[in-house]
């Protein structure tokens, strides 16, 4: 490594930058904790490689209508790319690009054997049959058939796609390589191969760090009250989960607005109502705005759903007294800061949300041997990874002084900064 040190690491904290510049300027000041020097920076501060494609697919009324889908892999150093695909219309490659950086620092962090990946769709999937979601499944595999693989580039799910989409992706790249090939994407279901615990896998996670920061401030999970941001896949399980460990949960959401309850809301009701993308407000008249039920009182917020939404307008007034992260980017830097200052104990969203591709990471080895194990063995080998690296994390945090979110970075970087150096890249 050269001497120039990136000792000058200024964080633009103002809540203008893009999720890009300010991951950027996350990695920027982690570097500066661990005398990474400016080829370290360059060399990570955007991926390796990006690929942005056109998918022409037949629709259901005998149009075409030519797709826009992006890949990027952040670094291979440590091994094999690793990130879910997102079908969304807000899609955009910077966007895909943040989240590939996303990644790694999830893999490090967790220390799977994994650089960071990311791909997107622009569409929207609500509005489109499932024939026309398997055509472009099956197209968006054969433009980037080249820059994947069991040993290259693993994909799995993300915002709007599930195991059925896994599915049909891993069906085309099977046909393309003539030969079955399960390793090649994961989030499979479980009779081609997926895993047992990974449709719930994020929740999990998201609970078993939740756990540990309860215990760090001494708050019981049981009679805990807690609003959760969105109700798709992590919001719904996690509904479920904290109301089974004894929790109340008063506020929940989707896209349309809140519902919010003191006395705990009726969360089993409410999951036989909802629709495959989370949505069950609009059948409550007297729902609240998203915005609304953030500042509601709770012990335990999370943000499950979007990004930007805990920003420097409504992070002093946020009740919680632990906020952990299950969706990717739901609080700026500049409300992290304002939250750490207030004693809000935050758990970061690359850290809180690492449990799906630690399992996702599970069904690959999985697959690479032909041997399956059982949901316990998921469960366990989960717990044991996401309950030392929140250790890690906390620790690091207490350490050096930062807060959450920089001590998740200052760890997650650790190893790839080392895998580069040892392969002689800078
Ligand atoms: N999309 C999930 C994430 O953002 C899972 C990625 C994976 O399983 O590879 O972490």
């Amino acid at each position: 490594m050269s001497e120039t040190v990136v000792n000058k690491a200024v964080l633009d904290h103002s809540e203008e930058v893009s999720l890009y510049e300010s991951t950027q300027s996350i990695i920027r000041e982690a570097l500066s904790h661990l005398n990474g020097d400016q080829a370290l920076f360059d060399l990570l501060k955007e991926p390796l490689r990006v690929l942005t494609v056109r998918i022409p697919v037949k629709m259901d009324d005998g149009t075409v209508k030519v797709f826009t889908g992006y890949r990027a892999q952040h670094n291979d150093a440590v091994g094999p790319t690793k990130g879910g695909i997102r079908f969304h219309p807000d899609v955009t490659e910077e966007e895909v690009k943040a989240l590939s950086i996303w990644m790694s620092i999830k893999c490090g962090l967790a220390n799977l054997p994994y650089g960071g990946g990311k791909g997107g769709i622009v569409c929207d999937p609500r509005t489109m049959s499932a024939q026309e979601l398997e055509r472009l499944s099956r197209g968006y595999v054969r433009a980037i058939s080249q820059i994947i693989g069991p040993a290259k580039d693993i994909p799995a799910p993300d915002v709007f796609t599930n195991s059925r989409i896994m599915a049909w992706m891993m069906d085309e790249y099977s046909c393309i390589c003539e030969f079955g090939s399960p390793g090649v994407i994961t989030g499979k279901p479980l009779a081609i191969g997926g895993s047992a615990g990974r449709e719930s896998s994020t929740a999990n996670g998201v609970t078993i760090v939740l756990n540990e920061a309860a215990q760090k401030i001494g708050l019981p999970i049981e009679g805990a009250s807690v609003i959760i941001q969105g109700f798709g896949n992590a919001g719904s399980y996690l509904a479920k989960f904290l109301l089974d460990a004894g929790a109340k949960v008063v506020g929940i959401s989707d896209a349309s607005g809140a519902l919010y309850e003191p006395e705990g809301l009726d969360i089993d009701l409410l999951l036989t109502q909802k629709d495959p993308y989370g949505s069950v407000t609009s059948l409550y008249p007297n729902r609240i705005t998203n915005q609304e039920l953030l500042v509601k009182p709770c012990d335990i917020l999370i943000p499950a759903a979007i990004s930007n939404q805990i920003t420097e307008e409504n992070a002093g007034d946020i009740q919680a007294k632990i906020v952990v992260e299950a969706a990717n980017g739901p609080t700026t830097l500049k409300a992290t800061e304002l939250m750490t200052e207030r004693g809000i104990l935050l758990v970061p969203d690359v850290l809180a949300s690492a449990g799906g591709v630690v399992v996702s990471y599970f069904e690959w080895v999985q697959n690479n041997q032909g041997y399956y194990w059982t949901e316990e063995m998921v469960d366990e080998r989960l717990k044991q990874i996401l309950v030392s690296s929140f250790e890690k994390v906390y620790e690091t945090s207490l350490a050096k002084g930062v807060d959450m979110r920089m001590a998740a970075y200052i760890v997650g970087l650790n190893r790839l900064i080392e895998a580069v150096q040892l392969r002689g890249w800078i």
